[in-house]
């Protein structure tokens, strides 16, 4: 007896219904519209797009094409084997990874000219030991303040020194040196910035010689112009979402890119005092229809946003009503018409009074990096914008960009 059901008892593929039950529209239009504005506000320095984290939730592959056309000149991502990923897709501009366990396949990252972040000597070591006849350009990597990857200032310049032996023996290619800043206030980055010039400092005095400087991200892009240097790293704010607590991505002329919908499962009229969802936490004041949305926690809807979350269902707004669940959440619409496959707007750009995803982080208290970024993989992704495959969000062959 085989464990393994026939296909056709998973049933039919949902990823291809018509209208999904769960949805995020991907707006590459207005993705690109972001890069082409960060691109002329940091001009001119160059534009490496992040794209780590599936895209921040939007798709990788899709969103490194589009950022490409846009005018970015090269790709972000966590590690080599998502860098390995967009190589497999085709793209042949640079790609710079910077998270390596100790078994990462540098032989693979160097046969597929990764450009690689380095924070430590045994990251060098292990690029000489993969023997790839390409030597990688590596981005030497200095902690500033933020703590986590990067040389100490007392570290650095024994991996620089390292970084120049294998450079001369032809194992790897030194090209940049780099940091990343805290965001933790204006007068800090600007203490980060200072150390990082002292360690390219130390760097030069020790005859070391970087043709790229890097450590903005979008924060520091948008506004620490002195942090420009080469280039800046813009992840969040070219999906459309701000960097900052006091400015929304509207403030600063930038258009959320992902939509997040659903449609109404079922629907169901209930007497006033109804319990609604787990612990009860709302109970209808009256007798009211009660609508189901097919969206939780798995989905990436934050349950900690219970209480304060609301959505938008044919053209009104309403409070979700009692706990988000791990697949589902209620809206209570009173005496409002609503049927089972009505589009619920969970959050997109804000236009019609409806939720952002920047919203959506001030009912869970997080930041919308981390709503985008969570939203998973039973929400399908549909791709809109001229020129874009639906589905893949890919090019369509016969556009020209
Ligand atoms: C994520 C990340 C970025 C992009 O940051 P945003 O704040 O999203 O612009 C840049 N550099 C590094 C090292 C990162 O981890």
């Amino acid at each position: 007896m085989s464990l393994n059901p026939p296909d056709e008892e998973f049933g039919p593929d949902r990823t291809k219904a018509a209208t999904p039950e769960r949805m995020a529209h991907i707006d590459m239009d207005m993705f690109k519209a972001n890069v082409v504005m960060l691109r002329e506000l940091v001009a001119p320095a160059g534009v490496m797009l992040a794209v780590k984290a599936n895209g921040y939730g939007h798709g990788m592959i899709p969103m490194a094409w589009a950022a490409l056309q846009a005018g970015a000149e090269s790709l972000a991502v966590l590690d080599i084997p998502a860098a390995l990923e967009l190589r497999a897709a085709g793209v042949t501009a640079p790609v710079f990874a910077w998270m390596h366990d100790p078994d990462a396949d540098f032989s693979a990252a160097a046969d597929a000219d990764i450009d690689l972040g380095i924070s430590a000597i045994w990251q060098l070591d292990a690029i000489a030991a993969a023997g790839s006849r390409i030597a990688p350009r590596v981005h030497l990597k200095i902690d500033t303040g933020l703590s986590r990857n990067g040389a100490t200032a007392a570290d650095w310049p024994d991996l620089v020194r390292a970084a120049m032996a294998a450079d001369a023996a032809g194992s790897v290619t030194l090209y940049a040196a780099w940091s990343h800043l805290a965001d933790a206030s204006p007068a800090d980055d600007a203490v980060a910035l200072a150390k990082f010039h002292e360690a390219v400092d130390v760097a030069k005095a020790l005859g070391a010689t970087f043709s790229k400087l890097h450590i903005a991200a979008s924060s520091a892009g948008i506004r620490m112009p002195e942090a420009r240097l080469d280039f800046v790293r813009f992840g969040i704010a070219a999906y459309g979402i701000s960097p900052f607590d006091d400015a929304t991505g509207r403030d600063l002329d930038l258009g959320p890119v992902m939509t997040l919908s659903a449609r109404v499962a079922s629907v169901k009229r209930v007497p006033p005092g109804q319990g609604v969802s787990y612990g009860y936490l709302h109970r209808t004041e009256q007798e009211s229809s009660l609508a189901l949305v097919p969206l939780g926690y798995a989905d990436g809807i934050p349950r900690f946003a219970t209480g304060k979350a609301r959505v938008m269902l044919n053209g009104k707004q309403y409070p979700i009503a009692g706990r988000i669940a791990m697949d589902q959440f209620v809206i209570d619409v009173g005496d409002d018409p609503v049927s089972p496959g009505d589009h619920v707007i969970i959050f997109s750009q804000g236009w019609l009074g409806e939720p952002t995803a920047e919203d959506w982080a001030s009912f869970a208290g997080t930041i919308g990096d981390e709503i985008v970024a969570r939203i998973g993989h039973r929400v399908v992704r549909r791709y809109i914008g001229v020129g874009h495959d639906i589905d893949t969000g890919l090019w369509e062959p016969g556009y020209n960009c």
